[in-house]
């Protein structure tokens, strides 16, 4: 069995706010607890409403959703199946979220994801109160993982040397709050281009800073409108050009894409914290590479700060809203960065372009 490694800093205890039960994702049921939900109260009260509890998927059984997209055995008594079942019979993930796992050399690293109210707010028990928990519901043996870890398409880089570059980069973190897109973007320079001079990074950084607002724009098309081409390029294109644009997915009006720094202590607490963890947590190891996972979270930290400012702006005209900023997190990092297989082919692009860029230095 392996073993967990739990940051400092990471505290999270669940408020029971439901977001997670009602945001409509689809949560997979475990073959083994098929049958014990279909026994309970909960999931025959609602199959005799004339609603399909559990839904049978491509061969795998997902809990069933209620008209508003969340799931069906949420109420506002909780989850019915814990109620009446107990923790144990709920799915995994609800079991574990919000919790992140990265399988390393060295054991299981926990993080949090972001989408989690509780967890941007970063307060309640520290994370490795929780190992108990975990540890029975983690039993894959490390053997059985492998290691191969890659610096740029065509490099890899072994686990030590990831080590010590997160070492570097978790030291310069602390001293450049005020402007962490940068700071990611020449990290993710410096992965492309290790032996770089100075003047050759400054112009591979120019090229990367001027490409995020493409790719931050269409990464938050894709997340709007993810079946239409033509409306994902429209949507992309008032983004860009400073006309706006409604998003259904947001409810709301969104500006012009514009890079922001944080407003407010708060906000950078957060994205310290949250950038911080990702590192700490190895989550930029989960491929497909290191310069595509620090693009990507480079271009995540842009868009949650982007919409953070965007949603602040039409909750509470202006004023710190802690709304706001976890609305940002939730659809950063649910919608693109846990889930960023969707965005590993435009990631990759971006990493190509500056590694083409960096070769005909
Ligand atoms: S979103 Fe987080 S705080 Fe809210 S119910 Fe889910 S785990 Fe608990």
């Amino acid at each position: 069995m392996g073993f967990f490694k739990f940051l400092d800093r990471n505290h999270f205890s669940c408020t029971n706010c439901g977001k997670c039960c009602q945001s409509g994702w689809n949560v997979a049921i475990r073959p083994s607890d098929v049958v014990k939900i279909e026994a309970s109260v909960a999931f025959k009260t609602r199959h005799k409403a004339g609603f399909t509890p559990i839904v049978l998927d491509e061969g795998q059984h997902l809990a069933g959703k209620n008209s508003n997209g969340g799931c069906t055995f949420f109420t506002h008594n909780g989850c019915e199946i814990h109620r009446e079942l107990g923790s144990s019979s709920k799915p995994g993930i609800c079991q574990v979220y919000p919790f992140q796992m990265a399988v390393t050399p060295d054991g299981i690293y926990v993080s949090l994801a972001f989408s989690c109210p509780a967890a941007v707010a970063g307060f309640g028990l520290a994370s490795e109160s929780y190992e108990q928990e975990l540890t029975t519901l983690f039993r894959e043996p490390l053997a059985e993982a492998t290691y191969e870890y890659l610096r740029t398409a065509d490099t890899p880089i072994e686990w030590m040397d990831y080590c010590q570059l997160e070492k570097q980069m978790l030291a310069e973190l602390s001293l450049t709050l005020d402007d962490p897109v940068s700071t990611l973007l020449q990290w993710a320079c410096r992965v492309i281009h290790p032996q770089a001079t100075s003047e050759e990074l400054d112009s591979l950084y120019d090229l990367a800073f001027n490409l995020l607002p493409l790719f931050a724009t269409s990464s938050l098309s894709a997340i709007e409108n993810r079946e239409s081409n033509e409306a994902r390029q429209e949507f992309q294109e008032r983004l860009i050009q400073a006309e706006g644009v409604r998003s259904e997915h947001l409810g709301c009006e969104l500006p012009a894409f514009t890079l922001c720094r944080p407003q407010d202590t708060i906000t950078r607490e957060a994205v310290s914290r949250y950038i911080r963890q990702s590192l700490e947590g190895k989550r930029l190891l989960s491929g497909p590479t290191l310069a595509t996972r620090l693009l990507l979270l480079g271009c995540g930290v842009a868009l949650v700060l982007y919409l953070n400012q965007a949603l602040t702006k039409q909750i509470d005209d202006g004023r710190f809203s802690f709304a706001a900023l976890e609305k940002a997190f939730e659809v950063v990092e649910f919608e693109m960065i846990t889930h960023g297989d969707c965005m590993d082919d435009l990631y990759r692009e971006y990493e190509s372009v500056l590694v083409k860029s960096a070769r005909a230095l």
